[in-house]
């Protein structure tokens, strides 16, 4: 298939070429800047100044948008899920997270699938499709805001897939959104997790920019880690703490360790002092999240049994915050929204 240029993702360098090419004047591409980074509008259509010559040029040309939403799911908590349909007929999951301050959070997806397939996981079921590119990643930001009526105030890629295995996409989508040229967004208010895949993760510090790390540890020891997350895209807890240190010395940001609690696997008082004193020894925060169910074998602990391990944990020093326990419906993991649609597919 052959595969169109994402009019978002077009710097305002390419744009102006664009423009030369085709034959329109340098003051189009402004034009078309401010439609884009302003107002947040891609649709040709909806650009009223612009000839209807140049509107078509732009159709042909470019994705304006490439996706669309295939459908909504709203939760009793306020959390919104959108599943998106890509222009290949794949399908990614977005979600709106309201806090109670007023604030949203946009949770992003970076791959179609997931090449990880931690066991837990519903994303990673069938292994990786495709990467998305930097122009999908942007619209989904971008359709995010439109369904918002706003831009949002945080972003967190969290969603499907392991962004530092697409650093070759997701790194330009972090600049465009952060630059003064792009969406001057505050690169701080910009996380992206990781499973602990350190080549990415080293590549990620070389950026030397703010933005945030939170690496998903789920175990203190390796024996309980190789339980949860399979060879061979599991590395050695001892070299990703190293890598976190090196990011918190580079990009100068505290790193977030996540911790999705699994019962009678990673939830005991002594897993907790555990991570408690690795997280401390790394000065990095430890975010507590408790499983959702995906209709696997696993369990979510007990509310005694979560607070038990965050007492613990926290008894040793550590920074420790606990994930609101929203979305907790029917398919609120993520991924579980595109598992159910690519099952109707066929
Ligand atoms: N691939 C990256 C980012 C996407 S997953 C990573 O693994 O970090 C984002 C976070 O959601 C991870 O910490 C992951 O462990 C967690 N997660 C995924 N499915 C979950 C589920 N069913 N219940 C609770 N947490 C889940
Ligand atoms: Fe991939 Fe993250 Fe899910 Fe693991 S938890 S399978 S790395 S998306």
């Amino acid at each position: 298939m052959q595969v169109k240029k994402f009019l978002i993702a077009q710097t305002p360098e390419e744009l102006a070429q664009w423009c030369k090419d085709s034959g329109f004047p340098g003051f189009r591409a402004k034009q078309l800047q401010q439609w884009i980074r302003e107002k947040m509008v891609i649709e040709p259509e909806k650009m009223l100044n612009i000839p209807a010559l140049l509107r078509q040029k732009l159709r042909e040309d470019f994705y304006a948008p490439s996706m669309k939403i295939a459908e909504k799911a709203a939760s009793s908590d306020g959390v919104t899920k959108l599943l998106l349909e890509l222009y290949d007929g794949e399908h990614i999951e977005m979600a709106i997270i309201p806090a109670g301050d007023g604030r949203v959070t946009f949770c992003l997806s970076t791959q179609v699938g997931c090449p990880v397939g931690c066991r837990f996981c519903a994303s990673g079921k069938n292994g990786l499709k495709r990467n998305l590119h930097t122009g999908e990643i942007l619209e989904e930001f971008l359709l995010g805001c439109g369904y918002l009526g706003r831009r949002c105030d945080n972003i967190v890629f969290m969603g499907i897939g392991e962004g530092l295995l697409n650093c070759n996409e997701l790194f330009p989508a972090l600049e465009m959104l952060s630059s003064q040229t792009g969406f001057c967004f505050a690169p701080r208010r910009i996380t992206v997790s990781t499973s602990g895949y350190i080549p990415g993760m080293q590549k990620f510090a070389d950026l030397q920019k703010e933005y945030t790390l939170a690496v998903s540890l789920h175990a203190p020891d390796e024996e309980t880690r190789a339980k949860i997350i399979p060879d061979p895209l599991r590395f050695p807890i001892k070299d990703i703490l190293s890598a976190v240190d090196t990011y918190r010395e580079k990009a100068g940001r505290m790193v977030t360790l996540e911790y999705t609690l699994l019962a009678g696997i990673n939830d005991s008082d002594a897993q907790a002092e555990a991570l408690g004193r690795l997280a401390f020894a790394h000065h990095a925060k430890v975010n507590l999240i408790p499983y959702n169910s995906t209709g696997n074998d696993f369990r979510r602990p007990s509310r005694e049994r979560i607070e038990s391990f965050e007492k613990h944990a926290l008894a040793t020093g550590a920074v420790v915050t606990r994930r609101m326990e929203r979305g907790s419906g029917k398919n609120a993991a993520c991924g579980q929204l595109r598992i159910k649609a690519e099952s109707e597919k066929k």
